[in-house]
């Protein structure tokens, strides 16, 4: 009864074990969860930043007096002055999903990719070993 999958007494469980068995790594699975929610929800990864914003104000305090350029703590008697204000807000998390998944499983990707390119050349130096052998078999 159980075997066809729409008989099963637990059909939720059955779907549940069919998903699971379709991944070989967690890093795959959390990989593949972010990129569904991102086109189901145009969900994002945000982090909460804070940064400080620097711009010009124009100088409110008057310069010219009867006794000429009077001195002015905001702007130094040009007019404008630079400032800054205390921002703070969510903004998206930088780096990549690839980026991410390396650095939560610990896995150094130019490390991996040089193990890759040795198992490759490996594979290639035992087969340059074998191929007389297998011509002449
Ligand atoms: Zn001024």
């Amino acid at each position: 009864m159980e075997e066809d999958g729409s008989l099963s007494a637990y059909p939720e469980h059955e779907k549940l074990k069919q998903f699971n068995a379709g991944y070989e790594s967690a890093t795959q699975a959390v990989g593949d969860f972010l990129e569904w929610i991102a086109s189901q929800q145009s969900a994002r990864l945000m982090v909460f930043a804070e940064w400080i914003e620097e711009f010009k104000i124009t100088c409110p305090n008057t310069h010219f007096t009867a006794g000429g350029i009077a001195h002015c703590e905001v702007c130094d008697e040009n007019g404008s002055a630079a400032t800054s204000e205390k921002k703070s807000g969510w903004v998206p998390a930088a780096g990549s999903l690839t980026g991410w998944l390396a650095d939560w499983s610990g896995v150094d990707l130019a490390k991996l990719e040089a193990e890759k390119r040795a198992m490759l050349d490996a594979i290639r130096a035992q087969n340059l070993t074998t191929e007389p052998k297998a011509a002449s078999a």
